[in-house]
């Protein structure tokens, strides 16, 4: 067995395993191993102490310098206060009714103290502190046990008597010290590990064993070492992922797909003839890839990136038609059902006759395009699935009710996913992976992915980016409206909605929260929204009212600023008969001001609206503000977009509206946006929010290390698919993909 699959129970007892299991998480030996340490302390270096912050679970590194017992006035017992300090600044350490630590704790003695940091009489002082002091110098004893830790299975060693103290991230009930001896037993056999990094690689890349480097990582005996260390570790991980992906790619290259060649006079011609505008220079190129990409034998994978606006649909109808020119059939998988009623209809229009094959007044040389989603009705339902598995339906267009097993295509040829990140990866292989013939498949995203990221993410993809806007679009403009500090500025605001109304023109108001919480939000993207929101607000509540909601705030416009104007609501609490209507009416002009939630984030396209406010906009995410602003200047008049905060002025919230408000380019945002998130969410905020299992590796920052480790995992898996010859390499990528963040890729 591989030593990292090894239980901790197995090595360290029972006991001892629990408990590390219950404060860290860990259960193996290899989840041991890589539980890294936070930062190190040096011998002869103490911790600052000035920069502790109350309520902190700290663990510093400083030297005892007053000890006294005193006896409690009203109570028996006694209190033994020690101060220690950084040479500069001093801490408390309080025990009561515990006399004996005064005989470790000498005047002189350093030492690692952690605990929780409290205030007492303004003072910081931690209680009943747990301890580890250092070795005296030159002397060969053990240190001091402060924690009483009987249950001790271990010795205590004196792994401390080299320069660096490791400090892992620890709990009250496992201190760091207890990490380092739990680790000891098993860093001392290292000794014939299996390195999963093939040697010319290492050679390669001038990057130290495996072994040296958990001995580096764990017990460094200087800095260099520590560097060392990290830079093969954190090339480690971004080897095995690229090596997952690497084996999905050859995979995918395996499979077999009908090449969809399309013909010199079918649909798509008749499609590009009829199309009002001219196509744009990158939607032309993109095209070409894709149809390139058709004529394959194997599925293509593409990922078409663009910002809101920049034409993706119209190249991924042309794909479509391409596919239906072949005999083929095509799906479009939209997240939610108000995009894919979206979808229907411009798709629909653009198509005008030739998609009512079969219907008055429809071309013979078209087709039709059906729509599902989970609240067709049973009747029409039945029919759109006899139209889908006759092949009748050239276009299916839906919701995830597209996905179900009862769906059944007659030739399935391509599926294009809007908005990936909407979806979670294992929906895409539950239409792909049905039978033995791939379609091929075509993902949209308007979130721009940073390059490392896509690599990534979606490292199984080849990447498409529509970087151009079509010609005659408007500029938006930005602005921030502190509504606590400038109340006056809302009144204007709301005037600034009536003057575009009063110019023709249409607006939304968007809301974070529906209202009315009685009911639980039945609809998906809310719940990911609100999830989203809460890690993005963290620190900048200020007093936490809950936010605007829709249903409160609706009345209050009507009767008040917007009277006279024609409001209506949009959100996912309504049935799915009324939002439709609701955005058609707003899609033909008959009502002025939509208030609604995030449920117009994506795709919505109605070209007159030109303004939008956004409520509370500082519990939105930076990208999704973007996305949200996308909505407006649509059209040949410019937009405004106002966003409404009542966070400080210099709050961390309202510099995240500034830079909004500061610039139109999403992959700027996008970064920004990420860059605040922790390390590890990046990669679940882009799906669905799971963790991530990459401890060293930066997706935004290590770009050379996801390059370099890309070219490599790819050259393996090329020469040794299956990883025969590669074994250690082949427990790692098991174990990774074990792990749920990178199945969760892996499963793309
Ligand atoms: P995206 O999905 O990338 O946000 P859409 O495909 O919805 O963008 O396109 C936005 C709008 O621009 C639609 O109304 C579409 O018909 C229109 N459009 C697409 N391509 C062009 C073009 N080349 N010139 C003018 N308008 C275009
Ligand atoms: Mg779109």
């Amino acid at each position: 067995m591989d030593p990292f699959d090894e239980t901790l129970a197995q090595r360290l007892g029972d006991a001892t395993a629990a408990a590390l299991a219950k404060a860290l998480g860990v259960v193996t030996v290899g989840d041991l191993l890589h539980h890294y340490p936070r930062r190190y302390a040096e011998r002869g270096e103490l911790t600052d102490l000035a920069a502790l912050q109350v309520d902190e679970f700290v663990t510093v590194m400083a030297r005892v310098d007053k000890v006294e017992t005193r006896r409690m006035r009203n109570r028996k017992g006694s209190i033994l206060d020690v101060v220690v300090t950084d040479g500069v600044g001093r801490l408390s350490l309080t025990w009561f009714n515990q006399p004996w630590h005064a005989k470790a704790l000498t005047v002189g003695r350093v030492g690692l103290f952690s605990g929780k940091v409290g205030a007492y009489r303004g003072q910081r002082q931690l209680a009943n502190a747990e301890y580890q002091l250092m070795a005296l110098e030159g002397a060969a004893e053990a240190p001091a046990l402060g924690e009483i830790d009987t249950s001790s299975e271990m010795d205590a060693v004196s792994e401390f008597t080299t320069g660096l103290v490791p400090v892992y991230p620890a709990t009250a009930a496992m201190q760091t010290w207890r990490i380092a001896r739990c680790l000891a037993p098993i860093l001392d056999s290292l000794e014939n590990l299996d390195d999963l990094l093939p040697d010319d690689v290492r050679a390669r890349h001038h990057l130290v064993g495996l072994r040296e480097a958990l001995l580096g990582i764990h017990r460094p005996k200087a800095r260099t070492d520590v560097e060392v260390a990290k830079t093969r570790l954190k090339f480690d991980e971004a080897f095995v992922l690229q090596t997952v992906l690497a084996q999905r790619r050859e995979a995918m290259d395996r499979r077999p797909a009908v090449a969809r060649l399309g013909t010199g006079d079918g649909l798509l011609v008749a499609f590009d003839a009829r199309l009002p505008f001219e196509l744009t220079q990158g939607q032309i190129e993109v095209s070409a890839d894709v149809s390139a990409d058709l004529a394959q034998p194997h599925p293509m994978h593409r990922l078409l990136q663009g910002e809101v606006g920049s034409g993706k649909t119209v190249v991924a109808l042309r794909a479509m038609l391409t596919v239906v020119d072949s005999g083929g059939q095509a799906a479009l998988l939209a997240p939610t059902e108000v995009l894919a009623q979206q979808h229907f209809r411009s798709i629909t229009e653009l198509l005008g006759p030739l998609a009512g094959r079969g219907m008055l007044g429809g071309s013979d040389r078209g087709t039709a395009v059906v729509l599902l989603t989970g609240s067709t009705p049973t009747a029409a339902k039945r029919k759109v699935l006899l139209d889908i598995i006759s092949g009748d339906a050239g276009l299916v267009i839906g919701t995830h009710a597209l996905l179900e097993d009862m769906v059944q295509y007659r030739d399935l040829g391509l599926l294009v996913v809007d908005e990936q990140h909407r979806f979670g990866v294992e929906q895409r292989s539950a239409l792909t992976e049905r039978g033995d013939v791939s379609p091929h498949v075509l993902v949209m995203t308007a979130t721009p992915i940073p390059r490392t990221v896509a690599m990534t993410v979606f490292g199984d993809l080849e990447t498409s980016i529509l970087s151009e806007l079509p010609k005659g679009r408007s500029s938006i403009s930005t602005h921030v409206v502190p509504s606590a500090e400038k109340p006056h500025y809302m009144e204007r605001t709301w005037q600034r909605v009536r003057e575009e109304v009063n110019a023709g023109h249409q607006a939304y108001v968007v809301c974070p929260r529906i209202g009315d919480d009685s009911s639980p939000d039945d609809d998906v993207i809310e719940v990911v929204d609100a999830e989203g929101s809460e890690n993005d607000i963290g620190t900048t509540a200020v007093a936490r009212r809950p936010p605007v909601a829709v249903l409160d705030l609706l009345p209050t416009l009507v009767d008040g600023p917007l009277v006279g104007l024609r409001v209506a609501m949009l959100h996912g609490r309504m049935r799915s008969e009324d939002k439709d209507a609701v955005m058609r009416d707003f899609a033909l002009g008959g009502i002025d001001v939509v208030v609604a939630t995030t449920v117009v984030e994506v795709g919505v396209d109605v070209p007159n609206a030109t303004a939008m406010v956004v409520m509370d906009a500082d519990r939105f995410g930076v990208s999704q503000l973007h996305q949200l602003r996308g909505r407006i200047g649509r059209g040949s008049a410019p937009g405004v977009c106002l966003l409404v905060t009542d966070a400080a002025d210099r709050s961390p919230a309202r510099e995240r509206l500034a830079a909004v408000a500061a610039t139109l380019d999403g992959f700027e945002l996008s970064r920004l946006d990420l860059e605040q998130r922790r390390e590890g969410d990046v990669l679940g905020a882009l799906q669905s929010g799971r963790r991530s299992s990459l401890r060293l590796l930066s997706v935004l920052r290590d770009e050379d290390v996801i390059v370099t480790a890309r070219d490599e995992a790819t050259a393996v898996v090329l020469s040794d698919p299956d990883l025969i010859d590669h074994q250690a390499l082949r427990e790692a990528v098991r174990r990774a993909t074990a792990d749920e963040a990178v199945r969760f890729i892996d499963k793309g």
